[in-house]
């Protein structure tokens, strides 16, 4: 486990919460509905529920059967005497999904109405009429021999994973006949109704009072019949009565499944279709063996998106490489397979959500991830390169006194040379040592600067002696390029501060100005006084710079283009220093430049002690 460096940033959280967020507005869309639904039948049809033994039975109005019958009207005759063997079966209810509100020949209607008369638990079906304003009823004749009166609707949407199981046409409220077939079977004498379920005898179905959708847990289709339910064709019964006994102490479910008949086959997630009356002996299967879906709570939902995203951002944060990458993809697995797992235990997870938040935040994670390290690398490999190069011209620095110190003692052991030669040669060396030590003084000083630690001598010295010292030993780099150092209006001011430091400040300035100034070119030194400030100037005609490079030239190792091919050497690290130096000493640099004109840096330091002054600020204009 390697641990991250940095810190968490903002943005790697936001795009985190950004695949959250983005992933559960997603998850709201009728799209993802649609997705949500098919990953609904996938699971069906990979986890169908262990077989268990019917409690209903179809009475199928089967093609044989209205062939037989010559057609849906004369059907009535079949039916009276189909329901008279059921009766004799003692089943526990039946249910009938025919909606009998039209007359038919008298003789027929006497035989049904005797029929239903004789049938124990009856229910009978209406229908809602297309502008759902009131109910198609079965005639009174034959309503008045009904235990119940239930609506026989079953909708697609569009593949029927549902039953609603009330409908409403104005105030009269009808459930669906499954239902009440289902509360006959149970002995109970009426439904009581919560927010979250209904009561059924002994049984809680989980349907929300909202929108009252039981899911279907249909059985799987099984040799011999398409619904799992065992068929009985009305034709046969009244051809066979030994047929009967199949509807002991079942519920019998009386319907068309002929398939020129049945107007509402619709589609099941086993992607066969069902007619309506196999729908509602679905729905009564479900009540009957307690095989319940229920959907998961919005919470639930939310709570695992929440925590998919917030493991990405564990595990990119604190795992690099093949481990994170491990992780991440077991994230996506965890995803995909908790709506199985939750769908194995009756609980209905949108499948969309989840799997989305997992995918946009593994992947947005992993790319922040990648990004950032990328860069931070970038970074620190240029950093170091830059280093490199500072090292190598300090060393490069240091070996011209060096140089001067090893010839002259060379030249002393080797030959016998005249007083006043020697005592030139000994003052160079001690001069050149002293150089060498002063060198060596302020790189550590700088050092110490550099690391932060901000103890900085302090002495109290005039401002003069330490300009005229740093024109003095600028003064050949000057003569090099013929360039005159110009000094005006120069005042001396007491300063209490770091004279070694101060004097490194300056120098740099006037070197810095040298170096980026073409040939016979003039720069001018000003030191005046300005209320309780020094303000010490050093302009030049120089290559100046844009607003952009004026920004960056106190960043370490910062070098403008014009510089880094004007020829001069540099390291990019002088004004830094310069910087922190100016900073420590309670004071502040303003730089004034126009690119090809010339540039002006002014020093501004408070006058006398170095008391608590204002704290350091740099302002830039061109
Ligand atoms: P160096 O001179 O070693 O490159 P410095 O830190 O002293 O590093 O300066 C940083 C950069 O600022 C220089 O490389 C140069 O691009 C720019 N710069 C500094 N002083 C001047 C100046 N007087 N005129 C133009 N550019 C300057």
């Amino acid at each position: 486990m390697a641990h991250r460096p940095g810190r968490v940033t903002l943005g790697y959280i936001g795009v985190l919460a950004g695949a959250l967020v983005a992933a559960i507005i997603a998850g709201w869309t009728p799209l993802a509905n649609r997705i949500d639904g098919s990953a609904y039948d996938w699971m069906f049809q990979l986890q169908p529920p262990a077989p268990w033994e019917p409690s209903s039975v179809i009475l199928a109005i089967d093609e044989d059967t209205l062939a037989h019958s010559g057609g849906m009207r004369r059907l009535r005759t079949e039916l009276a005497a189909g329901l008279r063997r059921v009766s004799t079966a003692n089943p526990k209810a039946v249910a009938i999904d025919l909606i009998l509100s039209d007359e038919a020949d008298a003789g027929e209607d006497d035989a049904l109405e005797a029929a239903f008369r004789a049938t124990p638990n009856l229910v009978l079906g209406s229908d809602l009429i297309p502008d759902s304003s009131r109910w198609e009823e079965p005639l009174p004749r034959f309503r008045k021999y009904a235990a119940a009166v239930g609506h026989v609707h079953a909708d697609p949407d569009p593949i029927c994973r549902a039953l609603v199981l009330y409908k409403v046409a104005g105030h009269d409220r009808r459930w669906a006949i499954s239902l009440e077939a289902f509360r006959l079977a149970e002995g109970a004498q009426q439904i009581i109704e919560s927010p979250d379920s209904l009561q059924v005898g002994r049984v809680s179905i989980p349907v929300r009072r909202a929108d009252a959708a039981l899911q279907i847990r249909y059985s799987a289709p099984q040799a011999g019949a398409r619904s799992g339910i065992p068929e009985v064709s009305l034709l046969r019964l009244n051809q066979d009565a030994a047929l009967a006994k199949r509807f002991r102490n079942k519920a019998v479910f009386v319907g068309a499944t002929a398939l020129s008949q049945a107007r509402d086959r619709l589609m099941t997630p086993y992607q066969v279709t069902m007619s309506g009356v196999e729908i509602h002996a679905q729905a009564y299967e479900t009540m009957a063996h307690g095989v319940f879906f229920e959907p998961a709570s919005n919470v639930a939902l939310i709570g695992f998106c929440v925590a998919i995203a917030a493991g990405a951002g564990i595990v990119f944060y604190y795992f690099t490489g093949y481990p994170a990458y491990a992780l991440g993809v077991l994230l996506l697995a965890l995803a995909h397979t908790v709506p199985h797992i939750a769908f194995a235990r009756g609980v209905v997870f949108p499948y969309l959500a989840p799997v989305l938040a997992a995918w946009l935040s593994v992947v947005g994670a992993a790319a922040w991830m990648y990004f950032v390290v990328r860069r931070q690398l970038r970074k620190s490999e240029s950093d170091k390169a830059r280093y490199q190069q500072a090292i190598h011209f300090v060393t490069h620095e240091m070996r011209s006194p060096l140089t001067a110190i090893q010839g002259s003692s060379e030249l002393m052991g080797r030959y016998s040379l005249n007083d006043e030669k020697r005592k030139q040669m000994a003052n160079m060396i001690n001069s050149e040592s002293k150089r060498l030590a002063r060198m060596i003084q302020t790189f550590l000083d700088i050092e110490r600067l550099t690391d932060g630690q901000s103890d900085i001598r302090l002495e109290v010295f005039e401002s003069q002696p330490v300009l005229e010292a740093c024109l003095q030993r600028a003064q050949p780099l000057a003569e090099r390029k013929q360039i005159e150092l110009r000094t005006e209006e120069i005042s001396s001011f007491s300063l209490t501060g770091d004279r070694e430091l101060l004097e490194y400040a300056v120098y740099n300035l006037l070197t810095n100005a040298i170096k980026y100034s073409p040939a016979e070119t003039v720069v001018v030194i000003r030191c005046i006084g300005q209320g309780q400030t020094l303000r010490l100037s050093v302009s030049d005609q120089g290559i100046g710079m844009d607003d952009k490079e004026l920004r960056n030239i106190f960043k370490k190792f910062y070098r403008t283009k014009k510089a880094e091919t004007s020829g001069e050497v540099g390291t990019g690290i002088g004004l830094s220093i310069v910087d922190q130096i100016i900073t420590h000493h309670h004071g502040h640099i303003e730089v004034t430049s126009t690119p090809g004109k010339g540039s002006c840096f002014t020093i501004v330091l408070p006058r006398g002690a170095a008391s608590e002054q204002a704290s350091a600020s740099k302002t830039f204009s061109n």
